[in-house]
């Protein structure tokens, strides 16, 4: 009955992001918020696509989750994250996605990277995670919050967890790879579980006042 009656009063949020391993690290940081029932896009049939045309991951974050709030007539978080590497003047950045071409897989995006910086001193390849994290209802943006994770890029692949750029982001704290690392421990550190926190911050008072 308890439970029964807390999901009645659950609040929906969707999650807007069509990455499912991004979906996945989200469900695990936010499962323990009271009051809200996570919801991803596969049980939104008739979802609008968005163009992610923005110029900063906090515009594409918010060009995300308003429309789609809208649209499913719910509340929706979403995330956009990318890489920013210091000797590569920020980039790939905000085209991490799609940094070696339009439905680029991991492995290349990596590749593209890893030729980028071939003779790149170890002491140059700094580089940090970014999370720009949106919620919005039907009626508009509540709030974006942003959050980073400081590493070095490694020079070679090494670790078979996670996603994305994982197997070359090197975190001098663990001495390993975000690839290297448990998902207990990456959602711990990562620019998400940071940005999370804060969402969490923000989200609990709304929560509460509903
Ligand atoms: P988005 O879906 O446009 O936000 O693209 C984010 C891209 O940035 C992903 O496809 C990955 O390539 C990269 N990225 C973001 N967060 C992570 C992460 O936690 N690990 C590895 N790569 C990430």
């Amino acid at each position: 009955m308890t439970s029964f009656v807390n999901t009645l009063h659950a609040k929906t949020i969707l999650i807007a992001t069509q990455n499912e391993k991004k979906r996945t690290e989200i469900g695990e940081i936010l499962k323990d918020i009271p009051g809200v029932l996570l919801r991803s896009p596969d049980d939104f049939p008739f979802l609008p696509r968005v163009e992610e045309d923005g110029n900063t991951f906090r515009e594409n974050a918010m060009k995300k989750a308003v429309p789609l709030a809208k649209a499913c007539n719910t509340w929706a978080m979403s995330d956009d994250s990318g890489l920013e590497i210091k000797a590569l003047g920020g980039r790939p950045g905000i085209y991490s996605c799609r940094y070696a071409g339009t439905n680029a897989t991991d492995e290349k995006n990596i590749e593209k990277v890893l030729s980028e910086l071939k003779g790149v001193p170890r002491g140059r390849r700094t580089a940090r995670f970014v999370c720009a994290i949106a919620l919005a209802s039907p009626q508009g943006l509540f709030f974006v919050v942003e959050d980073y994770c400081e590493g070095f890029i490694t020079e070679e692949p090494r670790g078979r967890c996670g996603f994305g750029y994982d197997p070359i982001f090197y975190v001098p704290e663990h001495n390993k790879t975000f690839a290297e690392l448990s998902s207990s421990i990456k959602n711990r550190i990562s620019h998400r579980a940071k940005a999370l926190e804060q969402f969490k911050e923000k989200l609990q008072p709304l929560i509460r006042n509903l």
